[in-house]
């Protein structure tokens, strides 16, 4: 089933207390599509970098089979840049710099081919062209997922609050879920959340998980306890990756396929900490996927007797 990925593609240099990179290949739609390849191989990119963008950066996107035939390059100008700097929990980060360069005037063209999409994932951008996107598309895809960050309800807070209305499932962590609610109980965020238009809220919680909300219920999916945190950079991206991967390749948008849709995100997402940036999404095999999965079964699988 295809997937149609959009949002910010990067250069991003990162500091946290194991060491710091120079401008790396990163961005919301890198994460993104780079973990949901290992899920479908029908990812299709929309997104814009600046002529300075490594060539070798597109190549290994497209060896991953990610169609990058809606990648703008804008010869003249720069690829949006971020810089962030981690705290030593490794929870909490500073955004050092934010220049958005040709993502101020993105303009999302969506290739024909792209048009009868079914999945569609909303990486973290301006809500106002995540709406246009979805008003470029002929057809309503099936699910609709996404993205967003703090930086967006400071500046962009009315258009954020129309797209979300547009979607089916909102990706959010714990901070930003109490930001867009004004509610310190993730339960009553998470029910004002949804009357906004989602049916579906995911809460990350970071290195303590994700909730998964619909309606009156309420799914947890633990982080696995890591050995080595190095970056978590674009872990939140690589999750939805993860989970639009295995619903866009299950085709089933269940309550009981996004639990399973949820594991597979959180599998992803302990491997993009593991090193900086993309560094270790870049070369899983299917046998380390699967045991990571398998890892997580046996985290939280207990018996009991009532
Ligand atoms: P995460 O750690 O999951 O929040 O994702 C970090 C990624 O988001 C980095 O690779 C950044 O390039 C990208 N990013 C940071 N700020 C923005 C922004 N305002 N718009 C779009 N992408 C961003």
């Amino acid at each position: 089933m295809s997937l149609l990925v959009v949002g910010s593609v990067a250069f991003d240099a990162i500091e946290t207390p194991f060491g710091k990179t120079d401008k790396i290949i990163g961005g919301a739609a890198t994460f993104i599509s780079l973990a949901s390849s290992y899920f479908t191989k029908k990812v299709n990119l929309v997104a814009v970098v600046g002529g300075d963008f490594l060539k070798s950066d597109i190549k290994m996107l497209e060896s991953h089979g990610v169609n990058t035939e809606g990648l703008q390059i804008k010869e003249d100008e720069k690829s949006f840049f971020w810089s962030g700097r981690y705290h030593n929990d490794m929870n909490s980060r500073d955004t050092l710099v934010t220049e958005l360069n040709v993502l101020g005037t993105f303009d999302p063209v969506i290739p024909e081919a792209y048009q009868d999409c079914k999945y569609l994932m909303l990486g973290n951008l301006a809500p106002s062209v995540q709406k246009t996107v979805i008003q470029r598309l002929k057809n309503r895809p099936k699910l609709i997922v996404m993205d967003t960050m703090n930086f967006w309800m400071d500046i962009a807070m009315e258009e954020l609050r129309e797209t979300i209305a547009m979607v089916d499932v909102l990706s959010i962590n714990d901070e930003e879920a109490r930001m867009l609610s004004k509610e310190y109980s993730l339960v009553k965020a998470a029910r004002k959340i949804m009357a906004m238009g989602p049916k579906f809220l995911i809460i990350k919680k970071g290195e303590h998980g994700a909730l998964l909300f619909h309606q009156n219920e309420v799914f947890f999916a633990p982080a696995l306890p890591l050995e080595d945190v190095f970056d978590p950079t674009g872990a939140g991206d690589t999750f939805a990756g993860g989970f639009i991967g295995y619903l866009a390749a299950t085709d089933d948008i269940s309550f009981d396929n996004m639990k399973r849709a949820i594991i597979h995100g959180s599998a992803m997402a302990s491997f993009c900490v593991e090193k900086f940036g993309t560094e270790r999404i870049v070369n899983l095999t299917q046998f380390e996927l699967e045991s990571r999965v398998q890892d997580f079964v046996d985290l939280v699988q207990f018996e009991i007797t009532l």
